[in-house]
């Protein structure tokens, strides 16, 4: 991350009053919001602002861009009240030293932040509209909150399963190419975010200090039996696709299923059609034999974009020891996963930044600090509302427990303390590992440079 050419101007309240570009002094745009300050108001003033002076710096190049702005709200969409760029749980920022402050700061401006998973876009404010703002198939980029972030790059997985905008139970071709379709269009109406096609997008955009947006899709299902859907999909702009979701498809069993047949041979071809094409594969929702027998088919190294240790946390939505190492083994990376009630630990029973480090230390330590690496998979908004929502769509139940009917006794919270949205989650992943003593070079191959490792050779 690299701090842009902003100024922005908040009144006593932390409310933002004006977003303003120094380079071209266009006209101020209001982005006011009557919530209360964001997580990215209380991060550390950066060494060319005098402590308390006015003007806060925004951490991007961002101009005040809101999602369809170029059509009318209430005429040609409906508006829902959205959560924008703040929490809607109460703010924690890890605490550190002013010498700690000053080491995060000058780190984060140098290395490469880039988050392995995501769903970076703006949640109704109250949980019972999720459904009807989804299906609505107008979901929000959070440009704004992206801007206060401390990423140069977030893979962003679009609705997932929640893209219910034809269908009832989701992963349908339709509603996939609706929803991508749909977001790329407002995406194409802005500056501020790149979208991301290769490499060299991830460094421009950490160059101009701007976000590089990479679309990925969490499972395959909308393929159906047609391989050249993988190289529609490319088309579209999609860089990563999963083998599976939790449920089983024409590729291979998902992680809820009770019987593990892996990899069809329909998988094979299809894992061999993304190899050719360029397109990363994700196997975080994929049972063990699939993932096993992906890497095994799969030229290049693979993803378990967020998931945890299942040797931590006996429930069948994290990986098992042996699987983790046959991803590293292959040179792939696993990203850490810090959706509610999944990277919970023993020592930490409540779901939180610490217990979801837990499980970073442990994968580092089982494979090593080459391949391991962040994929919080959050959202600006209720997440556990979410999950209950759609806890039929996106098998919650079945991927929480530990198969055996066995799980262990996790503490249940409303959000995830520390981690709550893609915004804290920059924030507080590298102050942890700086409070942790972890080094300069360690910290830069988990929060980016092992990620760019795999994308060079997978993307070519
Ligand atoms: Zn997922």
């Amino acid at each position: 991350m690299r701090r842009g050419g902003i100024t922005r101007d908040a009144d006593i309240t932390g409310k933002v009053i004006g977003a303003q570009r120094r380079d071209d002094l266009r006209a101020p745009q209001v982005v006011a919001s009557a919530l209360a300050p964001s997580i990215g108001r209380v991060h550390p003033p950066s060494p060319d602002t005098p402590a308390g002076a006015g003007p806060l710096p925004l951490t991007h190049n961002y101009s005040g861009y809101k999602s369809y702005e170029y059509v009318k709200t209430n005429r040609d969409f409906t508006e829902y009240d959205l959560i924008e760029g703040e929490s809607l749980f109460e703010p924690y920022l890890v605490p550190l030293t002013p010498a700690e402050e000053a080491r995060v700061t000058d780190l984060v401006d140098r290395i490469l932040m880039i988050s392995l998973h995501e769903h970076p876009h703006l949640m109704p404010a109250r949980a019972d509209q999720i459904r009807a703002y989804d299906s609505e198939g107008r979901v929000h980029t959070a440009y704004e909150a992206l801007a206060d972030s401390w990423w140069d790059c977030v893979f962003d997985n679009f609705l997932d399963g929640a893209a219910c905008i034809t269908s009832k139970n989701g992963w349908k071709w339709d509603d996939i190419i609706y929803d991508m379709g749909m977001r790329y269009c407002d995406l194409a109406h802005q500056d501020f975010i790149i979208r991301c096609e290769r490499v060299d997008d991830i460094y421009r955009a950490h160059r101009e200090g701007r976000i590089a947006l990479i679309g990925a899709q969490e499972g395959a299902a909308m393929i159906e039996n047609e391989l050249d859907r993988i190289e529609i999909m490319y088309g579209f702009g999609l860089r990563v696709l999963g083998i599976t979701y939790s449920e089983s498809n024409a590729l291979g069993t998902g992680l809820k299923e009770t019987r593990d047949g892996g990899l069809t041979s329909f998988g094979r071809k299809a894992v061999r059609r993304m190899n050719e094409v360029g397109l990363a594969i994700d196997c975080a929702h994929a049972s063990d034999q699939t993932t096993l027998d992906t890497v095994e088919h799969s030229r290049h190294p693979i993803f378990l974009t967020h998931t945890g240790a299942r040797g931590l946390w006996n429930i069948k939505r994290l990986a098992p020891d042996n699987v983790i190492r046959a991803v590293a083994d292959k040179g792939g990376v696993i990203g850490i996963e810090a959706a509610p009630h999944t990277t919970v630990s023993p020592r930490h029973r409540r779901h939180g930044i610490e217990s979801f480090m837990d499980h970073f230390e442990y994968v580092k330590d089982l494979v090593g600090i080459d391949h391991v690496a962040f994929g919080p998979d959050t959202l600006y908004g209720d997440h556990v509302g979410l999950h209950n929502v759609y806890a039929a769509a996106l098998s919650i139940d079945e991927t929480q427990d530990a198969g055996t009917g066995d799980a262990p006794e996790h503490i249940p919270v409303d959000y995830v303390r520390g981690v709550e949205n893609p915004t804290e989650g920059s924030k507080n992943i590298p102050r942890w590992l700086v409070r942790a003593g972890y080094s300069d070079e360690d910290i830069a191959k988990v929060m980016g440079e092992n990620i760019m490792r795999v994308l060079k050779e997978v993307w070519q």
